[in-house]
């Protein structure tokens, strides 16, 4: 462990040598305009791959990057960052190579987990008919992990912490993407939401 404190050691002289005051300015507090949203894989830098610096992007993060309407922790993030913090853009994203996508696609047990993962079966299960059409098993994997975001990127405009910004003509949008641990890029899925017209309006709690 010493080896850490050694790196923390360099790290923090390294951020005062490039600019003297970058721990004092955070001191006062933060203002961070993105929440990210992403899963505990040890390989998704979530700040360093966008090339954002403490005090610039509020985190998340669990497994699979789920988002079920019931997670206070999760919802709490959430409108801690929307209502206090003033957040205008939050980010979904999962990754190819998801072990806990790869999970909720299997006829086995690994625990507890599997009860989380249960949100992701749903997701399979709703998507059954076109992720059968893909043959490649590594392809239907991939085409998951997109449908989660998808359908991640849905619950969190389904909650009233986001409708109500909304009404209240915050500027919000919740995005979905995907990181490629193999390559290292981000794929937008271009399914990004910025207002309640695109809720389906059985979930919507606000007559406009
Ligand atoms: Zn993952």
């Amino acid at each position: 462990m010493e080896k850490l404190f050694d790196n923390n050691k360099r790290w923090a002289a390294e951020k005062i040598e490039q600019d003297p005051i970058f721990f004092k300015k955070h001191v006062d507090g933060q203002a961070p305009k993105y929440l990210w949203i992403g899963c505990s894989d040890s390989r998704i830098p979530a700040n360093e791959m966008i090339g954002l610096e403490p005090g610039d992007v509020f985190v998340h993060r669990n497994v699979a990057n789920v988002v079920p309407h019931t997670d206070m922790n999760c919802l709490s993030v959430l409108e801690f960052g929307v209502v206090n913090l003033g957040i205008e853009h939050i980010i979904i994203c999962g990754h190819y190579g998801c072990g806990g996508v790869a999970a909720a696609m299997e006829k086995e047990q690994y625990g507890l987990i599997d009860n989380w993962l249960r949100n992701i079966r749903d997701v399979y299960a709703f998507k059954k008919d076109a992720l059968d059409q893909i043959s490649d098993p590594h392809e239907r994997h991939c085409r998951l992990v997109e449908f989660n975001v998808e359908q991640q990127v849905m619950n969190v405009c389904h909650t009233t912490i986001v409708q109500n910004a909304w009404a209240q003509k915050k500027p919000l949008t919740v995005h979905g993407w995907v990181y490629d641990i193999a390559t290292g890029r981000l794929k937008d899925l271009r399914c990004s939401i910025s207002s309640l017209k695109r809720i389906n309006p059985l979930y919507r709690t606000l007559s406009s």
